[in-house]
């Protein structure tokens, strides 16, 4: 019990495997870490937004910027865009960026927004990432230095090529031992804990801590440690995707963020990297057809894509289940990844989670067995937390849309709505959503995310005064916004000159 953890043993090689592996190594330097990975059992594959968070994870593991992006063929993401989600209109479409607005009490510049600049969108109003965005803007220049920008920013990438770096960085850089084999059995300790695992090779592998990075399969944390599946398919009903890859022509303009189209049972996204464009369409099966997916993901793409009218899609299709375990910490074994849950792809909250829950291990690492179960009991009260947060953030670009198909219909039932979130909006027609909404320390969706959402999709805003009272101190934050968005629309180069020349 008191001895030192010193072996870990992570079953999976998909992004939580080798994101795993890389920040472990990168940050525990003192452990033996093995990986092992099926090569019959394919990874997921999707995955291509990411988070701000990703820049200092990759800092930490020691890949430079420059290599990441030429590598996973990525593309800078400042937010998502989203179209269509209030009515369906045309001209239907708001922002929600990663670069917040300006900094103190949100209430004031609201009141300056609605006084001075109402014709802007909220987003435009608060931030110049939307100018940036609106122009296929980079968010820094080439010469800053790596994971500095002008505006914050995350990635969109190609999942496979990022697995593949991290696995070269893993085991060539930073020690890992990688296994391909297929784990057949777990061998158990006298307590309950996971004491090995039985390769179909033969091997044992014995390990002090246990990672299950297996995916959606959750082959240690469901199978040996039976933690229970908390089912959420009762507030989010999207459980399918069909999925794209479209080449692009190398002049073509890469999109600064990604853009969600709501379609009448689901959405779609599309994800710009320099090489091609990432297109999916998301749906309820309870709501829609294989057949009406396929047709509403084809007119989609030949509208968006120039030239991509006759193309084959031949989509790829995915079914996941939505939820998440009761424990994702149990015994000597942590669920990273698919493996602890998911809650479908809008606003990709699943790689931060595996990016969140990497950092919560390796900040409060256990020295023995005998502190193990107090960090799970923190872990996994801390992590109950944001699933519920996430899952509350999602449902909210449902419950505030005006679309009228039966499942937008469906989506506003209250019967569906998370009591939290249904008591927030109602504090949210006499106050803004603040830190006093969320507040927990990284918070995965804070204050100005749900504020992006809500007046982007037209909420009421609180206002405290009349206009004539409004704050000069606030006119003058938003001014400086107008300003700055001039000067960085010509400072910074379009994305595609940025890639061009990194290429070169
Ligand atoms: C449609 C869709 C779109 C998405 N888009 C995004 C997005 O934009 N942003 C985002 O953050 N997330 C997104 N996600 C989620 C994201 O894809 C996953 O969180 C991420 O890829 C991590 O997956 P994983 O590594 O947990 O599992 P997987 O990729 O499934 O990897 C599982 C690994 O376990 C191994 N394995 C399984 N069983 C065994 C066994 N018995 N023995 C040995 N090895 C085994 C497999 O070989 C594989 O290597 C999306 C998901 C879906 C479904």
């Amino acid at each position: 019990m008191t001895s030192p953890i010193g072996t870990v043993a992570i079953v999976g090689g998909g992004t939580a495997g080798w994101l795993a592996a890389c920040v472990l190594a990168a940050r525990r330097p003192e452990l033996s870490i093995s990986l092992v990975e099926s090569p019959d059992i394919p990874t997921i594959g999707v995955g291509e937004g990411t988070w701000p968070t990703m820049r200092e994870t990759l800092a930490t593991i020691g890949i430079a910027e420059s290599e990441f992006l030429r590598v996973c063929d990525a593309s800078f993401k400042q937010g998502s865009r989203f179209d269509g989600w209030v009515t369906g209109a045309a001209d239907d479409s708001y922002l929600h960026p990663f670069t917040l607005p300006p900094t103190g009490e949100i209430g004031p510049k609201l009141a300056a927004w609605q006084a001075g600049a109402a014709s802007l969108g909220f987003a435009e109003a608060m931030t110049p990432q939307a100018v940036a965005c609106s122009r296929n803007l980079a968010p820094r220049q080439r010469a800053m230095p790596d994971y500095a920008g002008a505006l914050n920013y995350g990635y969109h990438l190609d999942a496979g090529k990022l697995a593949a770096l991290l696995t070269r960085h893993a085991t060539e850089r930073l020690g890992v031992t990688r296994i391909a084999a297929t784990v057949v059995s777990v061998g158990a300790a006298v307590n309950g804990d996971i004491a090995n695992l039985l390769l179909d090779d033969g091997r044992t592998l014995a390990a002090d801590l246990f990672l299950d990075c297996s995916g959606h399969a959750g082959l240690l944390i469901a199978g040996h440690c039976k933690a229970e599946w908390v089912d959420r398919s009762d507030v989010s009903f999207n459980d399918r995707a069909l999925a794209v890859q479209i080449p692009v022509a190398p002049d073509s303009p890469i999109a600064s963020q990604t853009i969600g189209t709501a379609h009448q049972a689901g959405w779609l996204w599309d994800i710009a990297l320099p090489t091609r464009r990432g297109i999916g369409c998301v749906y309820s099966s309870n709501f829609l057809s294989d057949e009406a997916a396929l047709q509403i993901l084809t007119d989609h793409v030949a509208g968006a894509v120039p030239g991509a009218g006759n193309v084959d899609l031949s989509p790829r299709k995915l079914s996941f289940k939505t939820g998440h375990r009761a424990r994702f910490w149990h015994g000597n074994c942590v669920a990273i990844g698919l493996s602890a849950g998911f809650i479908e792809p809008l606003e990709a909250s699943a790689i931060v989670m595996i990016e969140l829950s990497l950092r919560a291990l390796t900040d409060n690492f256990p020295a023995s067995r005998a502190a193990m179960d107090i960090h799970a009991r923190r872990f996994n009260a801390l992590f109950r937390y944001r699933w519920d947060r996430i899952v509350e953030f999602l449902k909210l670009h449902y419950v505030l849309s005006r679309r009228q198909e039966p499942y937008w219909l469906a989506q506003r039932d209250p019967a569906t709505i998370p009591a939290q979130l249904a008591e927030n909006l109602l504090l949210w027609r006499d106050q803004p959503p603040s830190a006093w909404d969320f507040p927990q320390i990284d918070e995965v969706f804070a204050a100005a995310s749900q504020q992006y959402v809500l007046y982007g999709m037209g909420y009421g805003v609180p206002l405290a005064g009349s206009t004539s009272a409004v704050d000069p101190a606030a006119i003058a934050q938003l001014a400086e916004v107008r300003e700055r968005s001039r000067v960085l629309a010509s400072a910074l180069p379009a994305n595609r000159t940025y890639f061009d020349a990194l290429a070169a």
